[in-house]
């Protein structure tokens, strides 16, 4: 099916400040800004609630199969509503990033999720964000990039990040975590996150979020202009 608005996908490793960059390029656009990492946040946290243990697979698959996620885009921001609820804050804490790597690994909970994903984003007019977007969700994507940054700059990202919400965190503690995401993010049997043949890479180590925005909204508006 040929699409009236391309679809643009955009993966990457942890702290390379996809999400930011994904609604503000969403914005300009004006397109549908879907955050695929919520989603899997999600599961993590009505699993945690309900008491199951995360290892668990059919239980989280089964889970992940009866709860309704929405995503909801409100004055700039990203809602996100579980079953009705607004979890958007009770996802981003470091307890449910921590709880959300097991939910990932599970192939059923990803099957569940990425069908999820291409049913919202299948007409286009789309950027959606994550580890397997360019490579599992949408490999057939008119747009497709791949952030990257060296891991110490994403770590500093992250680390002042946090100290600005009061978090008492050690740069080294930061680091030593985003070395363990990526490597778990890299090592995943199913969807793991990899560079898709058909991205362009974008090394933003040394280029501002405006930078970074710039360049992309450059490579959609001359795809469109083709
Ligand atoms: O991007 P974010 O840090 O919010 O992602 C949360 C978790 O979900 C990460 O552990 C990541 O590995 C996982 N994830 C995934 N596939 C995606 C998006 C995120 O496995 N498409």
């Amino acid at each position: 099916m040929k699409r009236s608005q391309p679809i643009v996908a955009i993966d990457g490793p942890v702290g390379v400040g996809k999400s930011s960059v994904a609604s503000k390029l969403a914005d300009r656009l004006q397109f549908l800004y879907i955050d695929t990492g919520a989603m899997y946040r999600t599961v993590a946290l009505k699993a945690l609630r309900q008491g199951l243990d995360l290892d668990d697979r059919p239980a989280v698959a089964r889970l992940a199969d009866s709860i309704e996620i929405r995503l909801q885009r409100s004055g700039g921001l990203l809602k996100v509503f579980c079953d009705g609820e607004d979890v958007t804050e009770a996802i981003r804490t470091p307890e449910i990033s921590a709880a959300t790597s097991p939910a990932a690994d599970n192939p059923q909970v990803r099957e569940r999720l990425v069908s999820l994903q291409r049913e919202m984003g299948r007409r286009g007019g789309v950027v959606m964000e994550g580890r397997d977007i360019t490579t599992v969700v949408f490999p057939d994507a008119e747009l497709q990039f791949y952030l990257d940054a060296d891991p110490n700059v994403r770590a500093r990202r992250r680390f002042l990040e946090l100290m600005a919400k009061g978090k008492n965190v050690t740069f080294e503690q930061t680091l030593a975590d985003l070395l363990e995401r990526d490597r778990r993010d890299r090592e995943r049997p199913v969807g793991a996150l990899a560079v898709s043949d058909h991205a362009t890479v974008i090394d933003t180590t040394d280029l501002d979020q405006d930078q970074v925005i710039q360049k992309l909204y450059d490579l959609v508006c001359s795809w469109k202009s083709e």
